[in-house]
């Protein structure tokens, strides 16, 4: 066995797996057997093999011929996206979005409709079985074609059993085994926390190696974690939870937070900070969108509040930058849609407490489609799974 490479070689691990095979040529990296064959290593029989099986199980197809090098030019080898379906749910607090994807993540139908997240998991999963019906009857497809369900949620979960864990603002939803309301699909389950999923849906499909921290700043602030374009969530699935980090406002004030520690990052610069800030300032607003509004129409006292609140983020993230060096840090959520003031305040702070060799390269972005990507990375996390390696090899098997 070679030694392992420096991670960014990492694609060119030496697995030949089935599930290895079907991943260079979802993700673009192999359009042939001949380019399988330079890129794992691999003998030709096995790759011819493999890629026989991924063929009689409809997930790859043939298409059309490639250049010649000399000989007989090679058939090109293509990922069938419509060898089943992803459901995707997009658990809020006070609505959810339910889509059908292909498994390229791309959306077929979608719908989406109000709920309280209080009422507690019977009554909104109802809700939710009954929104993925009219999905799936409104892309032309049954129960049965249905490979793999994701679904992201505001609170944190366990991975590994799809359970919440104490989730502070969703009653009765702890240790409930939200994997079991889905029983009609027969098919895996996933369930993770919201920032997890939606920084899945800003990486995208092409299974890019980079390492990013998407950060949401609504209500609360958390942080999505990618190692090597995948999700890393810790020793508990906790990882990224950066809402509750300490931190020291300019002006010396205590807050205190609803976990009940003082002076936490989403007490002093979260969406309910901000709007309490902004009442007490004499501002007319009664929601953290209005005081969002207000920056975005040039309103002094709410662009100011919406840049301090970017300097504090900003100082966590300066000190997360210099520990994880990330090549890209993308902010999404209700506020991060302020945009421009609340990045100038990012920026300001980031740039000016980083290490040099982090900050260099670095780029602070907002996302483009932050009410897309918990959708999209929901069907992402349940489609990754679906054709993990592992995963392939069963579905072979089977
Ligand atoms: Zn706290």
């Amino acid at each position: 066995m070679a030694p392992a490479a420096c991670h960014y070689d990492a694609v060119a691990s030496t697995s030949a797996s089935a599930g290895a095979l079907l991943r260079h040529v979802r993700t673009g990296r192999a359009r042939s057997r001949a380019e399988l064959v330079a890129l794992t290593g691999a003998s030709r029989n096995t790759v011819s093999a493999r890629v026989d099986q991924l063929i009689a199980a409809k997930l790859l197809e043939e298409g059309g011929r490639g250049w010649s090098t000399g000989g007989r030019p090679p058939t090109l080898l293509r990922f069938n996206s419509e060898a089943g379906c992803a459901l995707a749910v997009d658990l809020g607090v006070t609505s959810v979005d339910v889509a059908v994807t292909d498994l390229s993540a791309r959306i077929l139908a979608t719908v989406g409709h109000p709920i309280d997240i209080a009422d507690g998991p019977g009554v909104v999963l109802a809700e939710v079985d009954r929104l993925a019906q009219l999905v799936l009857a409104e892309a032309g497809l049954a129960p049965a074609d249905v490979c793999a369900v994701g679904v992201g949620l505001p609170g944190p979960v366990e991975f590994s059993t799809g359970r919440p864990s104490h989730p502070p603002i969703m009653p009765g939803w702890h240790d409930y085994p939200i994997p079991s309301a889905f029983g009609r699909y027969d098919c895996p389950v996933y369930v993770d926390n919201d920032v997890n999923v939606m920084a899945l849906g800003e990486m995208g499909i092409a299974g890019s190696v980079q390492d990013v921290l998407v950060v949401k700043v609504g209500t609360g602030i958390g942080c999505g974690v990618i190692v090597d374009g995948r999700v890393y969530r810790g020793a508990q699935g906790s990882a990224g939870d950066i809402g509750h980090i300490y931190v020291q406002p300019a002006d010396g004030r205590t807050v205190l937070c609803r976990c009940g520690n003082e002076n936490c990052l989403e007490a002093i610069a979260g969406g309910g900070a901000l709007l309490r800030d902004a009442i007490a300032a004499g501002l007319p607003v009664s929601t953290t969108r209005e005081v969002v509004e207000l920056a975005a129409q040039g309103d002094g006292s709410a662009l100011e509040l919406v840049r301090n609140a970017g300097r504090t983020i900003g100082t966590v993230l300066a000190a997360l930058v210099n520990f994880f060096n990330p090549h890209r840090i993308v902010m999404t959520g209700g506020v991060a849609q302020a945009g421009a003031p609340l990045l100038a305040g990012i920026r300001e702070a980031v740039y000016g407490r980083s290490m040099p060799l982090a900050a260099r390269a670095l780029e602070i972005t907002v996302s483009d489609a932050p009410d897309l990507s918990g959708r999209v990375g929901a069907a992402l996390m349940a489609i990754e799974e679906f054709l993990d390696e592992d995963s392939v090899v069963e579905t072979l098997a089977r």
